[in-house]
């Protein structure tokens, strides 16, 4: 069966800052496992291109400075491979999202920071922001990061409500407990955990614990399941360990609420990532452990591109 793939979670902008001799359509080596070519022979349809301008993490330039860099990054990219990558912004745009036809690129912003007020969250998501998480590691004017000791704040509570108007995702990775909680304390809407594993596999904190993974469920969201060695397990870390996480969430909420946020090229090379998987183009490689381990193809679809197609469905604008 022929799966399509999407990916919610790659620092496409970021890895172009920091490796300026990188190709993004050559295909994947050992210092990128992010390549246009292998996404076009993997059957990956949409791609979720970040903008990751946490306070600190890019010297002395301001959040809303360095991710307007990111935004020109996405701009060049588009420019230079308009015959074969597209930024997807409205449900019209996800219908083009085919195999063989371009792959779709959506803004999900890491961490709020570059947002100068909550009002401020309408002029991102007209430029194609439609996923946003509060805060990443690191805390700011509208969630705590995890060593610090607000949570979500008055302003964060306030830009909660903001992207709910403006059709944008909250996204939940990388908050602590207390700021998830009070995520979806906000409202009743749907929430995604862009890229983050089961704390049940694996005890790290940047996962999430059954409760929480229940909870994205009830919403309806997804979880993403991120291919980062250190998330997924100790030692020998391959397919094998990400078909673990996927199959505890599956056997928790079922197959309609997990999905992908690989993260691969987010700051780490292939040799951090699960062994068996070298590039974007061999995520549909999960397909067919899934298959081994007796899922059928219609929730292994859901799982590698069709739940992520879903959430977008209800989300983004006509
Ligand atoms: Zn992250």
């Amino acid at each position: 069966m022929e799966w399509i793939v999407v990916d919610g979670h790659q620092d496409i902008a970021m890895a172009l800052l920091e490796d300026e001799g990188w190709d993004f359509a050559a295909p994947a080596s050992e210092a990128h496992a992010l390549s246009l070519a292998d996404a076009k022979s993997g059957r990956v349809v949409l791609i979720f291109g970040t903008v990751f301008a946490t306070a600190g993490y890019w010297g002395d330039a301001t959040p809303a400075e360095s991710a307007e860099r990111q935004m020109g990054c996405y701009e060049d990219l588009l420019a230079r491979h308009a015959a074969d990558l597209f930024r997807v912004e409205s449900r019209g745009d996800l219908k083009l999202c085919q195999p063989g036809g371009p792959i779709g690129l959506l803004h999900l912003m890491e961490g709020a920071d570059p947002i100068r007020s909550p009002r401020d969250l309408r002029r991102w998501a007209r430029r194609g922001v439609r996923v946003v998480g509060p805060a990443w590691n690191t805390g700011n004017r509208y969630c705590g990061g995890w060593d610090d000791a607000r949570s979500l704040t008055a302003d964060g509570r306030r830009l909660i409500a903001e992207m709910r108007e403006h059709r944008v995702l909250p996204d939940v990775s990388h908050l602590k407990p207390e700021a998830f909680d009070a995520v979806l304390a906000c409202d009743d809407g749907l929430v995604v955990a862009s890229h983050s594993n089961a704390h049940a596999v694996h005890r790290h904190r940047r996962n999430l614990t059954d409760d929480q993974i229940r909870a994205v469920g009830e919403r309806d969201g997804l979880v993403g399941i991120v291919l980062y060695n250190p998330f997924l397990g100790e030692g020998d870390v391959t397919i094998n360990t990400v078909l673990d996480h996927i199959e505890h969430m599956v056997g928790l909420v079922g197959a309609e609420h997990v999905g992908l946020g690989s993260d691969l090229d987010g700051g780490f090379t292939p040799a951090e990532a699960p062994r068996g998987i070298d590039s974007v183009g061999d995520l549909r490689l999960l397909g067919e452990g899934l298959a081994g381990r007796g899922l059928d193809g219609e929730a292994i679809g859901k799982i590698l591109g069709g739940n992520w197609m879903r959430v977008l469905q209800r989300t983004l604008p006509e």
